[in-house]
């Protein structure tokens, strides 16, 4: 089998009284389950089943399932953006978003503004584009920046499924509550990632250069 549910980062319960257990249950064992058997299902007996790693069945797909195996990966992602133990982005973190939104607050309401405003299903992400810059996009049902060579730093699941049992149709509660669960070291680790995984690490003009190394100085004094 290519694609396995990845365990929680945390306990059913852990991020309470934000996220219930309920909710947790519906929608990583059920939705995000769901996704990832539907992946599997639709690969089977095909070039994609063996040992392919999820974003590469992703990047590599279209129709149902590009559908499922985006899903898949949405939610992988979206999990590991929250956490029981919520601490402030580091002040180099939060330097990068002033360098591209202008201050932190500009940034929060512009991020949630495109969360609440998503019209149906989808997910609204900060992301690293081509050209080293932070931004906010609204990605509709399964879209993701992967396909578009923007790598993800955070997301919000703005699907019903994510908030219908806690807030009903609140989405903006909803929202604002989940903005006290973001995980900024995970944020941070995946401009950390980003920039490990450049064949030329440090290509000329790059200011993203001057941010990474005391990005993960921060992350790891704070382990
Ligand atoms: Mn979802």
């Amino acid at each position: 089998m290519a694609v396995t549910l990845m365990d929680l980062p945390f306990a059913e319960d852990a991020l309470e009284p934000v996220i219930s257990r309920e909710t947790i249950q519906y929608h990583y064992g059920k939705h995000h389950k769901g996704y990832v058997d539907n992946t599997n299902a639709l690969i089977k007996g095909t070039e994609l089943d063996d040992e392919v790693p999820l974003v590469d069945i992703v990047k590599n797909s279209d129709g149902v399932l590009f559908n499922n195996a985006a899903q898949a990966y949405n939610h992988n992602f979206y999990w590991m953006c929250l956490t029981p133990d919520p601490m402030p982005p580091s002040p180099k973190m939060v330097e990068l978003i002033e360098r591209d939104f202008g201050s932190f607050e500009s940034f929060k309401e512009q991020f949630l503004n495109a969360a609440a405003t998503l019209f149906g299903s989808g997910w609204a992400w900060l992301e690293l584009d081509v050209n080293e810059k932070l931004v906010i996009t609204q990605r509709s049902n399964g879209d993701t920046p992967i396909i578009y060579h923007h790598t993800p730093l955070l997301t919000m699941d703005v699907w019903e499924h994510a908030y219908y049992i806690d807030y009903r149709n609140d989405r903006k509660k909803y929202l604002e509550s989940l903005w006290e669960l973001i995980d900024w070291k995970f944020v941070a680790s995946n401009i950390i990632d980003y920039y490990h995984d450049l064949t030329e690490p440090c290509r000329e003009n790059s200011e993203l250069c001057d941010y990474i190394e005391m990005l993960q100085h921060e992350n790891e004094v704070t382990t």
